[in-house]
């Protein structure tokens, strides 16, 4: 009789077994939930945060596990917002996208002004991520030879995270005739007078920053490469119209910090190889448990999490809970030096530890003594301001 194959044969192979992991992390039966650019870019921007990247790396559904948590964030976009953005693109990208070229060509030009029509937009449907990022390689490749415009509606790009694959989509890539390659980022917040919020401009550069290093992989494996350029074309609602207007934005800055925040991603593999025997991330499992596995996982809070991060609220918790100095902020922490925790803070502001030599002891210290002599001088009948002289002005009460 044959040998019967093994039933719980184990794969063998890195990225294989990397793969098992990660789905034993998230919970067998749920789907991964795929990292998008706008995720890539939060976690570029605090890249020593072992948590989300173990998280996000696993495809965990962070906004179900801060509710599981008990610490929903209500962070995300609104339905009505989603909507109304969705409506602005179709809107951007209709007739072929004949209004979408002519503001590519009027703003960053790359060859003669396109024809209504004329210009290329391939199908670019296929069976899952990766089928679908295979489609996009093979028609970028055809576009670069053809030498015409052509428009790449949602391409999917693939760009290696930590170890593990992020499919991404732009709204749109398009390929000048000049052989060069433009991403498309469509957005529904107005442009008044050509300018657009400063901040949601710059949230803009930076997803496009991971959309443009994932094409450039792509150009990379074709010979010669084509240029991938650094402006992207921002599209935005000019004024309070519905009409579209554009604008090149500048990415190499954003795309030299992301080039070097990803590199320095801790993997992911070795994250998952520290957790303890048998932890889950799966949402379904009960509060107490997913607190312990949560908590298994170092973290680095900033207050910059708030607008980036699910999992912020719990974060934000445990940090004050803790006294960690990363809860007041990136430049307060780098101004503490060795000074973690909040506790330490006062011990040496009062006297009571820290080197007098560090220059942070030293400044904590001289700041104590002048908040103790403005108290004392305040309300002291023979000296210094008194209360009364701070809430007045010539004798007359500050409004
Ligand atoms: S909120 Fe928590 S998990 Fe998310 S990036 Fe900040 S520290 Fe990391």
């Amino acid at each position: 009789m044959p040998a019967q194959p093994r039933q719980d044969a184990r794969p063998t192979s890195p990225g294989t077994a990397l793969r098992h992991r990660l789905t034993e992390l998230r919970g067998a039966d749920l789907p991964p939930r795929p990292l998008d650019a706008r995720a890539l870019a939060a976690l570029a921007a605090n890249p020593g945060c072992r948590r989300r990247a173990l998280l996000d790396g696993a495809g965990v559904d962070k906004t179900a596990l801060a509710e599981s948590l008990g610490s929903p964030s209500g962070f995300g976009q609104s339905q009505f917002a989603f909507m109304r953005g969705n409506a602005f693109e179709a809107r951007v990208k209709a007739d072929g996208g004949a209004e979408l070229l002519r503001l590519t060509h009027g703003t960053l030009g790359g060859g003669p002004e396109p024809v209504p029509g004329e210009a290329a937009v391939p199908d670019l449907s296929a069976a899952g991520p990766e089928g679908r990022a295979a489609r996009t390689a093979l028609a970028l490749r055809e576009a670069s030879a053809a030498g015409g415009w052509t428009l790449l509606d949602h391409p999917m790009l693939v760009l290696d995270v930590a170890g593990t694959p992020a499919f991404l989509e732009p709204d749109a890539v398009v390929v000048h005739p000049d052989g060069g390659w433009t991403v498309v980022e469509i957005k529904s917040f107005p442009m008044i007078d050509g300018s657009a919020d400063a901040a949601k401009v710059g949230g803009a550069a930076r997803q496009s920053a991971v959309y443009a290093l994932a094409l450039e992989r792509v150009a990379a494996r074709m010979d010669p490469a084509p240029p991938v350029r650094h402006h992207v074309l921002l599209v935005c609602p000019k004024d309070f119209s519905n009409l579209p207007t554009a604008s090149a934005v500048d990415v190499r800055k954003q795309l030299s910090v992301t080039r070097r925040q990803l590199a320095r991603l801790t993997r992911v593999e070795d994250i998952a190889a520290e957790l303890p025997e048998g932890t889950t991330f799966d949402v379904r499992r009960p509060a107490a448990e997913l607190t312990a596995a949560v908590e298994s996982v170092p973290a680095t809070y900033a207050p910059e999490c708030l607008a980036a991060c699910e999992l912020a609220f719990h974060c934000r918790a445990r940090a004050r809970q803790e006294g960690e100095v990363t809860s007041l902020g990136r430049a307060i922490r780098g101004e503490l030096g060795g000074l973690t925790s909040i506790g330490d803070v006062l011990a040496a502001a009062r006297g009571e530890a820290g080197d007098p030599d560090d220059p942070a002891v030293a400044t904590l210290r001289r700041a104590a003594g002048l908040r103790r002599e403005a108290l004392a001088g305040v309300g002291s009948p023979g000296g210094g301001a008194t209360l009364q002289d701070v809430l007045t002005e010539e004798g007359q009460p500050c409004r």
